[in-house]
C-alpha cells in the first residue's frame, strides 16, 4: 500500500520507519529537499502543500494520503478528499486550525475548556478582561503553537501592548487556568469507527515547549474520564487515524487546552513503550488494518532534545535508552529529537530521567 504524507517533518519520518515493517511505502510532500520525513520516503514530491498541480500528483500516486502537521491549508484537503481517500478528515484539521472554533466544538461535545472570549481588538479585549478577570492568554486564533503568538495579561495596563503583540490577527482571550498539572490522551479511531484510547501521558513544558512526557499517569478514574470525553468528539469528526487531546488537570477534573489531529509529540514514548506504537496505529486506522494494543508494560517516558542534541554515547551506554534523532540542523528552540526510555517502576523512570536531563544539559552548556 502507497501512503501519502503532507509535510515531511520528523512526524512523517517516524510514520514511514513505523510502516515499513508492515510493507507500506511513503510519498512525501514537501517543499524543502532536506526534510527529515522526504529523505526516509520512498518518492518526494517537492512542492507547496497548497499546490493543486502537486496535491493530484500526490493523489494520483498514493491509495491513502494524511499529514504531519496542522498548517496544511483545509481547501488543500478538501480538495484531496474527492480524489484520494484521506484522514484525518478535513473537519477535524479545519476546526484545530482555529482556537475559537476548537473551543466552540470542544464545549459543544461536552468538554471543558478554560473560559473565552474573541478579541480582534482594544475594545473586545476590555469587555473580555470585565467578563472573564485577569491574569490571562491572548492568542492568535491561527498558526500558535508551542506557546508563539501568545501574551500573557497580568494587569489591565498591558491590553494595549498584548493587542499590538497579536500583529494584526485576530484572537482569542483565555482565563489563565490554574491547573495541577498537564495531561494528554492519544486516542485512535479505524475505519469502521473501532477506538483505542493510549493511557493518559503526563507532560511537562519548558517556556511552552514541551520537555519530558512519562506514561501511563496511573489513575483509573482519570483514565475513564478522559475516554468518555475524548469519544463523542471522535464520533462526531468521524475521525480516522490518531487525534491527540492536550488537558490541564484542576482538582482531579480535566479542562481541555487543544487538539491535535495527528500523531503528537507527548505520544513519542509510545514507540519503544507501548505494544504497538502511535505511528503504526495511525497507520493501522488510515489504511483499515486492526488497530494495535496500546498497553504499557511499566512505565515509559520521552525527553524531548530541544536546541542542541546530546552526544550518541552518552545516552545509548545508559539501559533501555533510545536515542531519535530528526537530522536536522541546530536552531535555538527547535526540536531536534528525543530519547525514550522505560522502567518497571515510577521511581525508577525519574531516576533515568534525571539522569538523561543531566546529560542533555551538559551538552547544552559545553
Ligand atoms: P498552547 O500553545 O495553547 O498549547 O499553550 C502552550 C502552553 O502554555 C500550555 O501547554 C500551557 O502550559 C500554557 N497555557 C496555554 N493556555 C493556558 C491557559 N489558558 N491557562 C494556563 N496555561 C496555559
Amino acid at each position: 500500500m502507497k501512503i501519502g504524507i503532507i509535510g515531511g517533518g520528523q512526524l512523517a519520518k517516524m510514520m514511514i520507519l513505523a510502516g515499513y515493517p508492515l510493507g507500506q511505502r511513503f510519498v512525501v510532500l514537501d517543499p524543502s529537499a532536506e526534510a527529515a520525513g522526504a529523505v526516509v520516503a520512498n518518492q518526494h514530491i517537492q512542492g507547496d502543500y497548497d499546490d493543486p498541480a502537486k496535491l493530484a500528483e500526490l493523489a494520483a500516486a498514493c491509495d491513502v494520503v494524511t499529514f504531519d502537521f496542522e498548517n496544511v491549508p483545509a481547501d488543500a484537503l478538501r480538495q484531496l478528499e474527492s480524489q484520494v481517500a484521506t484522514y484525518p478528515p478535513s473537519l477535524a484539521l479545519e476546526v484545530s486550525q482555529d482556537r475559537l472554533d476548537e473551543k466552540r466544538m470542544l464545549n459543544d461535545q461536552g468538554i471543558p475548556t478554560a473560559p473565552y472570549y474573541a478579541a480582534n481588538n482594544l475594545d473586545d479585549l476590555e469587555k473580555a478582561v470585565a467578563d472573564i478577570g485577569l491574569p490571562g492568554i491572548l492568542k492568535t486564533r491561527r498558526f500558535g503553537y508551542d506557546g508563539k503568538g501568545q501574551f500573557v495579561i497580568r494587569s489591565t495596563d498591558q491590553l494595549g501592548e498584548a493587542i499590538e503583540a497579536m500583529g494584526g490577527q485576530e484572537a482569542i482571550y483565555e482565563g489563565m487556568v490554574n491547573f495541577d498539572c498537564e495531561v494528554s490522551l492519544l486516542s485512535v479511531r479505524g475505519r469502521a469507527g473501532e477506538i483505542e484510547f493510549y493511557p493518559l501521558a503526563h507532560n511537562e513544558h519548558v517556556g511552552g515547549i514541551l520537555h519530558i512526557s512519562r506514561a501511563p499517569y496511573a489513575d483509573d478514574a482519570l483514565q475513564a474520564q478522559a475516554e468518555k470525553l475524548a469519544t463523542p468528539l471522535l464520533e462526531k469528526l468521524n475521525y480516522v487515524g490518531v487525534l491527540a487531546i492536550e488537558f490541564f488537570l484542576v482538582n482531579g477534573e480535566l479542562v481541555a487546552n487543544e487538539i491535535a489531529p495527528r500523531v503528537h509529540n507527548s505520544g513519542h514514548w509510545s514507540i519503544e513503550g507501548a505494544v504497538c506504537s502511535q505511528f503504526e496505529n495511525h497507520l493501522r486506522a488510515i489504511t483499515g488494518l486492526p488497530l494495535g494494543n496500546t498497553h504499557v508494560e511499566g512505565y515509559a517516558a520521552m525527553v524531548n532534545c530541544i536546541s542542541l542534541m546530546p552526544k550518541a554515547e552518552d545516552v545509548l551506554k545508559m539501559t533501555a535508552c533510545h536515542l531519535h534523532d530528526y537530522g536536522k540542523s541546530a536552531k535555538p528552540k527547535r526540536k531536534l529529537g528525543h530519547v525514550t526510555t522505560r522502567s518497571s517502576t515510577l521511581e525508577k523512570l525519574n531516576e533515568k530521567i534525571a539522569l538523561l536531563e543531566k546529560v542533555i544539559e551538559e551538552n547544552l552548556s559545553a
